[in-house]
């Protein structure tokens, strides 16, 4: 598996060293305020796991499962619900954990949705930002790093259902998805 990496672009001490800050942040904002934390799946729960662990403060855990509906390798834009919430987030705030915002589509379509719900806050807290395929004007509150134009994998992130075990965030060989 590890072969299949070309190179390691932030190590698990990294993410680490990372995540302490990004959650002492959050703690601070968000310590009185009893938040929803919701995890997209699957590429999220690695990376949300390891925060709300850090999330020192009185939550709920709850997540969604979206799919985008792709042409060839080029996203659409459109997002389905593949699974929903399991408990109403009316009047709650909500911290949306996700891996990676690359063209942006996926959290444009779940903020709406968790606002029609009526949530009374929304914030966006990404591992990864790849602004560089940004299509729609999204932006998260927290970002851990800022990633360029590569497909990544690692610490949640799949490729084909693979590599979301590597502790560490890495760039895939382009010989794994180009033959
Ligand atoms: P968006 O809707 O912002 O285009 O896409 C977000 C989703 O696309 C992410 O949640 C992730 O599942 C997938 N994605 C985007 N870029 C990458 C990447 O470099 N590596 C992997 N493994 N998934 C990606
Ligand atoms: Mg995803």
């Amino acid at each position: 598996m590890n072969n299949d990496i070309q190179t390691i672009v932030y190590s698990q001490d990294d993410i680490n060293q990372r995540l302490n800050q990004l959650a002492n942040t959050i703690t601070e904002k968000y310590r009185d305020q009893f938040p929803v934390i919701v995890s997209v799946m699957t590429g999220a729960m690695v990376f949300a796991t390891d925060m709300i662990k850090r999330m020192n403060f009185k939550l709920n855990v709850d997540y969604v499962d979206v799919s985008s509906y792709e042409n060839g390798d080029q996203s659409t834009g459109q997002v389905k619900l593949v699974q929903d919430l399991s408990h109403s987030i009316k009047g709650r705030p909500v911290i949306i954990m996700e891996d990676i915002i690359d063209t942006g589509y996926t959290l444009q379509y779940l903020t709406n949705l968790l606002a029609d719900r009526g949530a009374k806050s929304i914030e966006i807290c990404a591992l990864l930002d790849k602004p560089a395929r940004r299509q729609v004007n999204v932006e998260a509150d927290y970002v851990g790093f800022t990633v360029p134009d590569e497909f990544i994998v690692g610490y949640g992130l799949d490729y084909d259902g693979l590599y979301r075990n590597l502790p560490f965030v890495g760039i895939l060989k382009r010989s794994v998805y180009e033959n």
